[in-house]
């Protein structure tokens, strides 16, 4: 890292296409077993209070979504990464 740097809006342009994107075509990769594939094949339980998703291979927590008082929170703390593909 260098001393200059900019403020998260340089960075709406690729933060917007990962929102925007189709979720359940999003390819999610698992921190715990570094598989990955479609959210679509996550393994969901829906509560409540929201959902949780497991990766298919090894059972792992990837994605936590939730909605609360109007507001979607959405935690991806068991994923490595989440990518989209720009149209
Ligand atoms: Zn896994």
């Amino acid at each position: 890292m260098n001393d200059q740097h900019l403020d998260g809006n340089a960075v709406a342009g690729m933060l917007g296409a990962v929102l925007a994107a189709e979720p359940t075509t999003a390819h999610i990769t698992c921190e715990s077993c570094e598989q990955g594939g479609p959210v679509a094949t996550l393994t969901t339980y829906l509560t409540p209070m929201g959902a949780t998703l497991y990766c298919p291979s090894c059972g792992a927590l990837l994605l936590r979504v939730a909605e609360v008082n109007g507001r979607v929170w959405l935690s991806l703390s068991g994923a490595r990464s989440l990518q989209v593909s720009r149209p």
